[in-house]
């Protein structure tokens, strides 16, 4: 599994393997396929690609969407066709029982209000999901600018003010990470680290696009960008390749997330801080920012995903050697606890929620937490299902 605490790994439990249920079957006609637990996000959108069709799948193209989709499942293009879980329309559930529920709006609605973002702490198997398909935007561009890490609050500041007048189509998002060959040397001074500004565009034209992301020229530190690359047209299929070269495969990772509404300036220049003393070149931090819709939550249905606020901040400590893991771990937690005070919530699908329970919490509005733990009660009385807030 994707987990990166790891999190189907608890002393005294017994694992299911649901590797082998990875089919997938796709009705063109209704819009929607019929997947397994263990499909990839790659091999969804492999072959939904003929059919003219897409799915908001995970970033990397090796995230299965069995836990993705449990966790809300911010995946690409989430502004327009939101987080994943959203795109849910039914699900096949073994209850602790051992009984089989069919789950849609019509019968066990609140477990499918559940399967829509309960997260790890979901009390049943899902060995089969129902999704809703999108068509494929004809036009998907991929923008970046390069600049230096020391300006990352003023992109920050600019981006803020930008991303409410930019459409939901465009997923602006600005990066602390490794410099790339090209611009290494001028990086020296920030540990090798680069501030990149990234948007997404998926949109029906290439016109569209066009003019829409020239706002982006309109930063005020323009004239000391290191590098760009400006409107490429781009797909699905690519975007996922790229999203795999941030996050390694084989390495030893930390991960965590805050939802905050703070000034994007002050969470960047804490990122920017600590990544100057960061202890691997492989770390990296993101900032996503909501565009096209004010208030996200109140125009999505009912659901246990219930957490979301102006920007998401991610970040992750990515290294190779286990003699490396002290000082990789200490770093990790110091940036996490300096980002903390900004934070309004967290993503139960990326945040250490075995060190800091509280975090799972803290995924939810609280009336959403509560009816979730009541439906647990209901649906797995004796617990048979591993209690995943406490520590294991
Ligand atoms: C490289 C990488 C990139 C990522 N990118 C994104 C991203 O872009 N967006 C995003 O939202 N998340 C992302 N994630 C996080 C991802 O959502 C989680 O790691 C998710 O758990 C992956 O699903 P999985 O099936 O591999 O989970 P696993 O590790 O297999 O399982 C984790 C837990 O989820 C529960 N679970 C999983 N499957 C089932 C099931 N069928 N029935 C009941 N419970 C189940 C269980 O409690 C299990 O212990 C990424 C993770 C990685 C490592």
């Amino acid at each position: 599994g994707h987990s990166w605490i790891g999190f189907s790994l608890f002393d005294g439990s017994l694992l299911i393997d649901l590797g082998r249920l990875n089919q997938v079957s796709i009705d063109p006609q209704s819009r929607t396929a019929v997947i397994h637990p263990a499909v990839t996000g790659q091999a969804l959108n492999q072959q939904l690609a003929p059919h003219g069709l897409a799915f908001p799948v995970g970033h990397c193209q090796t995230v299965p969407m069995s836990g993705y989709l449990l966790n809300g499942g911010l995946g690409w293009n989430w502004n327009t066709w939101g987080p994943a879980c959203f795109s849910i329309e039914a699900a096949n559930v073994v209850l602790a029982d051992g009984s089989l529920a069919v789950v849609n709006q019509e019968q066990h609605a609140d477990l499918l209000w559940a399967i829509r973002g309960a997260g790890p702490g979901f009390f049943g198997v899902v060995t089969q999901y129902v999704l809703k398909l999108y068509p494929v935007p004809r036009a998907i561009t991929a923008t970046t600018y390069y600049y230096p890490l020391e300006r990352i609050e003023e992109v920050g500041a600019w981006a803020e003010g930008i991303a409410g007048q930019l459409p939901r189509e465009v997923e602006l998002t600005i990066f602390c990470a490794q410099a790339p060959p090209a611009f290494a040397e001028q990086c020296r001074s920030s540990n090798g680290f680069v501030c990149i500004l990234s948007a997404t565009g998926f949109f029906d034209t290439p016109d569209k696009a066009a003019v829409t992301l020239s706002l982006l020229e309109t930063c005020p530190v323009i004239f000391e960008c290191l590098g760009k690359d400006v409107n490429q047209p781009t797909t699905m299929d690519t975007l996922l390749d790229l999203g795999g070269r941030f996050w390694p495969e084989l390495h030893r990772c930390l991960a965590d997330t805050l939802w905050s509404n703070s000034p994007p300036k002050q969470q960047l220049a804490t990122v920017r801080d600590a990544f100057l003393q960061g202890p691997s070149a492989k770390s990296l931090a993101l900032c996503a920012f909501s565009t096209g819709v004010e208030n996200r939550m109140a125009v999505l249905p009912a659901a246990a995903f219930s957490m979301m606020a102006g920007t998401l901040l991610l970040c992750y400590a990515i290294w190779e050697q286990p003699e490396d893991d002290g000082v990789n771990i200490a770093w990790h937690r110091e940036i996490v606890a300096a980002l903390d005070p900004f934070a309004v919530g967290h993503y139960v699908g990326e945040s250490d929620i075995i060190a800091e329970p509280v975090r799972a919490e803290r995924s939810f509005v609280p009336a959403n937490w509560q009816r979730l733990q009541s439906l647990r009660r209901t649906y797995d009385p004796d617990g048979l299902f591993h209690e995943p807030y406490t520590a294991g």
